[in-house]
């Protein structure tokens, strides 16, 4: 271990590798925006540790599994994923999900588990003088009531309403990606649907790693039609934006009828939103804008606005109509 003075380059927003802990000897987690939340005094660790190295060289990494999936070490860049040709291959929906991502030079510093472990970019979390249930348990949350276009409409609670920043997690939520973690007590794998949390009553209890646990990797697990997919994201300008609403769905389709379908929702709720109900509405239907209307009203159905935000819930319906549509006017893999 070393105490980590960060270098220029390693401080622009992406900043990648890094995890900090507390004076207990806890981890209290990486993730891409960890430098900045140290700028501005939200989190203040004892130590921050380099583990950029730890596995792979940062550009390599990406290996088939014998089930025709793939490993992916936690240290690969997001830019070396997003140009993997398996990846663009068999699983377009993450290559295009993390090149909607950031910037070029963030995306080359941005490792898979930074990106992971990335924490809202909800303005009130980053301003010290704001009531946040998750930077302070208990003090309240001025988003309720305050601007919050950016923020959830589902799965959101009366503590927070925060969103999960990421595309890449859109994309492996909706392709059932597991997590590799590691700690004294071995390794485990953990679901991606059950990696980050809904906020409750607990908002800064974020993910289910533990706090002296590692990510070593992301599985994908073999889904031929996943290279039938695709990832739309909304936002207010064509470049480094986070997401308002964006989609990411795989689709089968066999003889006009849906046989396989994978969709997940971004920009809506406090963890990449696994749209389970939407897919069950889909699966055996016929691929037509009715169905794939009645599969957005499903999903959407729980969804609720705080005011800026209630926009969100129209738009996420009309995101996914249009995506599923272009996608079965282009026809399935079959
Ligand atoms: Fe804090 Fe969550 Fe409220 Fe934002 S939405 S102020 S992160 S509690």
């Amino acid at each position: 271990m070393k105490n980590f003075a960060y270098s220029r380059a390693e401080t622009v927003e992406g900043a990648v590798g890094l995890i900090a802990r507390n004076a207990n000897a806890k981890f209290l987690g990486g993730g891409t925006n960890l430098v900045d939340l140290m700028r501005e005094n939200i989190e203040q660790p004892d130590s921050v540790i380099d583990v950029t190295h730890l596995s792979g060289d940062g550009v390599h990494g990406i290996d088939e599994l014998p089930d025709g999936g793939l490993h992916i070490r936690a240290s690969v860049r997001n830019s070396a994923v997003a140009n993997n040709a398996l990846v663009r291959e068999r699983y377009p929906v993450l290559s295009q999900a993390i090149l909607f991502g950031a910037s070029g030079q963030v995306r080359n510093m941005a490792t898979t588990g930074g990106n992971l472990m990335q924490r809202t970019r909800c303005h009130y979390f980053y301003d010290g003088t704001a009531r946040c249930n998750k930077r302070m348990p208990g003090s309240g949350c001025d988003a309720i009531g305050g601007f919050n276009r950016m923020h959830a409409i589902l799965g959101a609670s009366d503590s927070c309403i925060a969103t999960h920043p990421s595309d890449m997690c859109v994309a492996l939520a909706a392709l059932d990606a597991t997590v590799r973690v590691e700690g004294p007590g071995g390794e485990r794998t953990i679901p991606f649907a059950d990696f980050h949390r809904l906020p409750g009553d607990t908002p800064q209890v974020e993910t289910s790693l533990r706090s002296d646990e590692l990510i070593t990797a992301i599985h994908l697990p073999p889904l031929a039609f996943a290279k039938n997919s695709r990832y739309r994201k909304i936002r207010d300008r064509a470049s480094y934006a986070f997401a308002l609403v964006s989609v990411a769905v795989a689709l089968d389709i066999d003889a006009g009828t849906i046989a396989g379908v994978r969709l997940a929702l971004g920009g809506v709720a406090h963890k990449p939103w696994r749209a389970y109900q939407a897919e069950n509405t889909m699966l055996g239907a016929k691929a037509n804008r009715e169905t794939f209307e009645r599969a957005a009203d499903a999903e959407l159905s729980a969804a609720r606005g705080y005011g800026d935000n209630n926009f969100k819930i129209e738009l996420a319906k009309r995101t996914i109509v249009g995506v599923l549509t272009e996608m079965a006017e282009a026809g399935g893999v079959r």
